[in-house]
């Protein structure tokens, strides 16, 4: 742990993106012999560790050499009540939720149920490196709240809402606008802006609200400052036909959302595999969000990501696992299946790592308003950390050996680093996770 009194550097080597590697060429900072100097849970200098040293050589290094420093994993999509429906294979969006998501989301409605299973999800964040997630509560006010109390009890970053939902999915998770704007009231001033938590007002998607829902969504948003915004859109063909039937006056998807004025900073838009041309430019000129879900878009075989239509419109892109319509909690995996998919995708483009690690880690920060706080190891931010470490007699051990470029070795931990391989996580200097297994 992080003394109070005393300065701690950290010696590994390191990286982070602290420019947009989409817009600037050399955007990955990369130290091979790397130190980062915290004090009080922020970062007081990061670059060459004998640069550091002289400089404070009051501080107790940490020699952590062996592994790598990252900034802590950003998911700005993930459903926390899913946990327990990942790997439900073979079936498309509205079939999957329909079988797979939403039996387990009603099972949300007995408390101690949920507290389990906020307990197991924010471990599961934890121990994949996330240090910061935009996660979908539940339909229940009760286990949303007890999604917040392991967030806060985790030391993690979570920011969270009650999922606003009164027509078209299974009754039980149905409840009126007036119930809805009353639960979120109580969970924003219970929550919201307490540590590290905030709160993100979440309709499910324009399919399973209604107009009336989606003007709470617009009067909690006036109502308080600083909420985010979450929902899913332009994920699956037929779920697009059914927002254009329920909503006649809409041009697209993305219309709906903007009459409730539901767009802009600090709103993050899972997927958007279907879009069209005007749907970019408006994102664009709004500053949404989209959120990225890879493995969730092959899981469910909603379609291939666009995403050089993205940026090339001026689309913000972060990533997000989509647990349980995704393969896990991996962020590192999900940039490895962002990567994968454009390979394949018609007029894909080629990530490089430094790309990967933006997406992963400061692109969600600037997602969630959150870019002068943590997302990658600037002086002043938050030192919210994963370190990496391979386990003895693994590929990722024995290819990190040989990389002669950092470059290289960062490729090389998106390839194959899991779980296993996160031997430490530090939100705020303070650490929230430890790998238990044989480092090398
Ligand atoms: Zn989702």
């Amino acid at each position: 742990m992080t003394s109070p009194e005393r300065d701690e550097l950290l010696r590994a080597p390191l990286f982070h993106t602290p420019r947009n590697p989409f817009l600037e060429d050399r955007a990955l900072v990369s130290h091979e012999d790397g130190g980062l100097l915290i004090r009080n849970g922020r970062i007081a200098a990061s670059g060459d560790f004998e640069t550091i040293r002289a400089a404070h050589p009051e501080a107790i290094t940490t020699d952590l050499r062996g592994g790598f420093l990252l900034p802590g994993l950003i998911d700005t999509h993930v459903h926390f009540p899913q946990l327990r429906v990942l790997g439900g294979l073979g079936r498309t969006l509205l079939d999957w939720l329909d079988v797979c998501a939403l039996p387990e989301e009603a099972r949300m409605s007995d408390e101690s149920y949920a507290r389990e299973i906020a307990s197991a999800f924010v471990h599961a964040l934890a121990s994949h490196g996330t240090t910061t997630a935009l996660v979908f509560g539940a339909h229940f006010a009760a286990a949303t709240a007890a999604l917040f109390e392991a967030g806060r009890a985790s030391g993690l970053r979570i920011a969270s809402g009650l999922v606003m939902s009164d027509r078209q999915l299974h009754p039980e998770l149905h409840q009126t606008p007036e119930a809805a704007y009353r639960d979120c009231k109580d969970l924003i001033r219970c929550f919201h802006g307490r540590g590290r938590l905030l709160y993100a007002v979440t309709p499910r998607f324009a399919l399973s609200a209604s107009e009336a829902m989606l003007e709470v969504c617009q009067t909690l948003r006036q109502e308080h400052d600083g909420l985010l915004f979450q929902t899913h859109l332009n994920e699956n063909p037929q779920e697009i036909a059914e927002v254009a039937r329920l909503f006649p006056w809409a041009s697209d998807y993305l219309a709906v959302y903007e009459r409730y004025g539901l767009g802009g900073g600090g709103a993050v838009m899972a997927h958007n595999v279907h879009p069209t041309a005007s749907e970019f430019d408006r994102l664009a000129a709004e500053g949404t969000t989209i959120a990225h879900c890879p493995c969730s878009n092959a899981a469910l075989g909603s379609g291939l990501f666009a995403l050089k239509r993205h940026l090339k419109a001026g689309v913000r892109v972060a990533l997000g696992t989509d647990v349980g319509g995704g393969t896990g909690f991996g962020m590192l995996k999900e940039a490895l299946q962002a990567y994968l998919l454009q390979r394949v995708a018609p007029e894909g483009a080629m990530l490089d790592a430094a790309q990967m690690l933006y997406l992963a880690t400061r692109a969600g920060a600037e997602a969630l308003g959150l870019e002068n706080e943590t997302g990658d190891f600037q002086t002043g931010k938050s030192a919210d950390l994963v370190y990496i470490r391979p386990p003895a007699n693994t590929p990722l051990a024995a290819v990190l050996e040989r990389a002669d470029t950092s470059e290289q070795a960062l490729a090389a931990i998106f390839t194959l680093a899991g779980s296993e391989s996160v031997c430490e996580v530090r939100v705020e200097g303070s650490i929230v996770h430890k790998g238990s297994i044989v480092y090398k």
